[in-house]
């Protein structure tokens, strides 16, 4: 098909012109006295994503279920007792993780379309008087659901127990996308992906650990080899790695680092709470509603709509890709053909998203859905307008409307 894709899946995303160009590279040596002058900045700079000082990043060749594995095996002994709430595909997935590498988990099942409930934690961590709990896991957007939790109000819970436990956030579809507050928050192991905020291909798991967590790995007993914090601790002072490092994915990553400072960390935030805030009001025109049930669970990088009875969202998927050029998120596990999801994160602007937007409306018309064509596309141009004419402090439409007929409302 002629003209771009479409890439609206909650990851990967696109990967923006400069950072494929940064990453078509010849392969050279890595352990050359000039490697260090690429990766050692890099460290630094992925820190200010995390927004750390305290922390040591770690970056392995690997996907986000690799950092998973990366933040238990080097914190956790066999048999440990890790607390961790169950709301989505991807907060089962860890879980499962977990129980495959020995833990015990104690599961809080949530109704999916909410999230991390902090003072369930909080009842649990006070009982636990013998400090028996050795990890809090919490998901801070759960990527299936499109759901957003309080990592901050975590944090609270976990003080107001006065409780030892180390806190596992998975980050995987927030951090460069969401504010990530690790040292604020005091995350001890907050997991990252390339695929996502960071706009790269998928290839880099990464993961940010706290002085505690990095104790912990004294006298953790689980095995690894691969993903040894020590092996990484050692190589990684110098700027070198203990094994071959994913060097394209490196190069990558310095520029993507560089455009995300470029553009500012908090307006990144910003855009994406405004590109979330167009796709809510598209979905609320067509009259649909999103899987999150609350406005205090609705995720910024992703959201996931209920189709209605009768209608297989996977239909939904199917008729936006072969007929529209556009990829939509498929509903997982318990939400499969329940709904569909539109990802709005990583390198994106408002008129993606309108075209977006406008492949969904057309995608959802095309299997039966009762939807008017436009009326999702104008509920978006109008909030991202209102944002516009906010920011440049101009009155819009309906505001100059007001002025001159201060009796009347302004029909759409
Ligand atoms: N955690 C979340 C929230 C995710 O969205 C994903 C993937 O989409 C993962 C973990 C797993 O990451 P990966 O597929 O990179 O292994």
């Amino acid at each position: 098909m002629a003209g771009r894709h479409f890439l609206f899946v909650p990851g990967p995303t696109n990967v923006p012109d400069r950072v494929l160009r940064a990453m078509l590279v010849a392969m050279e040596d890595h352990r050359s006295s000039k490697f260090p002058e690429l990766t050692l900045p890099l460290f630094q700079d992925l820190k200010k994503v995390f927004k750390s000082t305290d922390g040591q990043v770690f970056i392995f060749p690997s996907s986000g279920t690799g950092a998973w594995e990366a933040g238990f095996s080097n914190t956790l002994s066999p048999g440990d007792k890790v607390l961790a709430s169950r709301f989505g595909q991807f907060s089962h997935l860890w879980i499962d993780m977990a129980q495959r590498l020995g833990l015990d988990v104690q599961v809080l099942e949530e109704e999916w379309g909410t999230g991390v409930k902090p003072e369930k934690i909080e009842e649990i961590l006070r009982a636990d008087k013998a400090h028996a709990i050795k990890g809090v896991m919490a998901v801070h957007n759960e990527t299936a659901t499109g759901v957003t939790s309080d990592i901050g109000a975590v944090r609270k819970a976990i003080d107001a127990a006065n409780h030892p436990a180390l806190l596992f956030v998975d980050g995987v579809s927030s951090i460069g996308s969401l504010d990530f507050r690790t040292d604020e928050w005091r995350v001890d192991l907050a997991i990252a992906g390339s695929q996502k905020g960071l706009m790269l291909p998928a290839g880099l798991g990464i993961v940010c650990a706290s002085p505690r967590a990095l104790e912990a790995s004294k006298t953790a007993g689980l095995k690894r080899v691969f993903f040894d914090f020590n092996d990484m601790i050692k190589a990684n002072a110098t700027g070198y790695f203990p094994y071959t490092p994913a060097l394209p994915m490196l190069y990558g990553l310095r520029e993507s680092l560089k455009i995300l400072f470029e553009e500012k960390l908090e307006h990144v935030f910003e855009r994406h709470h405004v590109l979330a805030g167009g796709v809510r009001a598209a979905v609320k025109a067509w009259g649909l509603k999103p899987c999150a049930t609350e406005p205090k669970w609705y995720s910024d990088t992703v959201t996931a709509i209920v189709v209605p009875p009768g209608i297989n969202g996977a239909d939904v998927i199917d008729a936006a890709y072969r007929r529209y050029n556009l990829s939509l998120g498929a509903g997982l596990s318990q939400v499969a053909g329940k709904v569909f999801r539109i990802g709005h994160l990583g390198d994106l602007n408002d008129l993606m998203v309108l075209g977006a937007i406008g492949g969904a409306e057309m995608a959802m018309a095309d299997v039966g859905i009762d939807v008017k064509l436009g009326s999702g596309v104008g509920a978006a141009q109008a909030h991202f307008r209102a944002h516009v004419m906010a920011k440049e402090k101009k009155p819009t439409e309906q505001e100059r409307f007001a002025e001159v007929h201060p009796e009347g409302v302004l029909n759409d």
